[in-house]
């Protein structure tokens, strides 16, 4: 069946409940055995079966069972945030001594782990530029235990060669992981494209709705016990409603990003006309890095792209022209079907490569609502930029 479809069904078993569409919400932290001989059975498997509220309940395991299937994976693992699905399948996965390599344009708080948890325990990280495709190749020492991938990066939008930097990779014996948030895992198949590991901040665009936290790590069978097992003792869980929700957003994902999808390549269209655009950093567009890399890997676009104005205008301008919008709030986070803006600057944010535009840098959520009413606001803000 398509993947449409499977989003569909992935998780429910209505015949087990009742014939009740959608998964019960347990809330649960204590598991009760009837014998001491289950309670030891079921110590034997807690990553499996129905343990401790922690290791998972039937609520956590469907919501799960579904991603894995939005992904392409063998299991999810749904965790308290999409930062803790990144911190976590890193602290899986390394230990004191191992070297890492992160891409430049990682979402920032997952450098601030590296920089500030990672590398006191003894992990040695480098970062590399996002463009270096399988250049990656030079960086890869004997210790070298993964690369952290995030395609098209934070804010800035280059799209990584992913195919080419797994290639060099698993000729290493390094892992590759993802931060696959951008995609929705919807844009984009990190598995069919080398990567060993997905990560989502389940927060945006599988919730869809800007009212939960959640994280989920998509991986291989191979991994999955491992993983958990680790995960369990760090204490990551997802609570109930939040993972119930996030089931429930996964149902209209596909019809959902498609909305996002053409509001944002309208809204993208229309700002690469505008004078005072410099650059569109979109990964349909021509101006992106790694445009041709998005056109080849990519199924699709999401709602979320950046622009860079023109240097002339002065702070005050910019601020003109985005206090006075009304449909597109300033506010973190983004997958919700509002539209967003924030205003950015990439250049405290580097380590091995320079930002150069002198322009102010404005992040776009393209939100579900009507695209004229949102490029009226737009046009109103860009008249404020020019007439402050
Ligand atoms: C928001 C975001 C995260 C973190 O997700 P939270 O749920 O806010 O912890 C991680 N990666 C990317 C790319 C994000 O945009």
């Amino acid at each position: 069946m398509k993947k449409d479809t499977q989003l569909l069904h992935a998780g429910r078993h209505p015949k087990d409940n009742y014939g009740i569409v959608n998964p019960p919400v347990y809330h649960a932290s204590t598991v009760t055995f009837p014998t001491v001989d289950a309670l030891y059975q079921a110590d034997k498997n807690p990553t499996e079966g129905i343990f401790y509220g922690r290791m998972g309940t039937p609520t956590s395991r469907a919501f799960e069972e579904a991603v894995a299937t939005l992904e392409g994976g063998d299991k999810a693992i749904a965790v308290q945030s999409g930062l803790a699905g990144i911190t976590g399948a890193m602290l899986a996965f390394v230990k004191g001594g191992d070297h890492i390599l992160v891409a430049d344009s990682v979402y920032f708080p997952t450098k601030k782990f590296c920089n500030e948890f990672l590398s006191n325990f003894g992990v040695e990280v480098t970062y590399y530029d996002p463009m270096i495709a399988d250049g990656i190749k030079s960086l890869i020492k004997d210790n070298t235990r993964l690369i952290f991938t995030e395609a098209p990066g934070s804010l800035t939008f280059e799209v990584q060669d992913i195919p080419a930097i797994a290639k060099a990779a698993h000729e290493r014996d390094v892992l590759v992981m993802i931060d696959n948030t951008w995609s929705a895992g919807y844009y984009f198949n990190a598995f069919e494209h080398g990567c060993d590991v997905s990560i989502q901040a389940a927060t945006k665009y599988i919730g869809g709705h800007s009212d939960i936290m959640m994280g989920t790590i998509t991986l291989r069978e191979e991994h999955y016990k491992m993983v958990k097992t680790k995960l369990n003792v760090l204490g990551y869980c997802a609570g109930p409603d939040d993972c119930y929700l996030a089931q429930r957003g996964l149902r209209s994902l596909p019809a959902r990003l498609a909305r996002h999808e053409e509001n944002g390549l309208k809204m993208a269209a229309w700002l690469k006309e505008r004078p005072e655009v410099t650059k569109v950093l979109h990964p349909a567009f021509a101006d992106c890095p790694g445009h041709d890399i998005w056109k080849r890997d990519f199924t699709g676009s999401s709602g979320l792209f950046s622009i860079v104005l023109d240097g002339k205008y002065s702070p005050k301008a910019v601020a003109a022209m985005l206090d006075g919008l009304e449909l597109f709030p300033m506010g973190y986070s983004w997958g919700g079907y509002e539209s967003l803006i924030v205003p950015f600057n990439p250049k405290g944010a580097r380590n091995v490569t320079t930002w150069v535009e002198d322009g102010a840098c404005l992040r776009i959520h393209a939100g579900q609502e009507s695209i004229d009413d949102l490029l009226v606001d737009l046009n109103s803000g860009f008249e404020r930029l020019n007439k402050p």
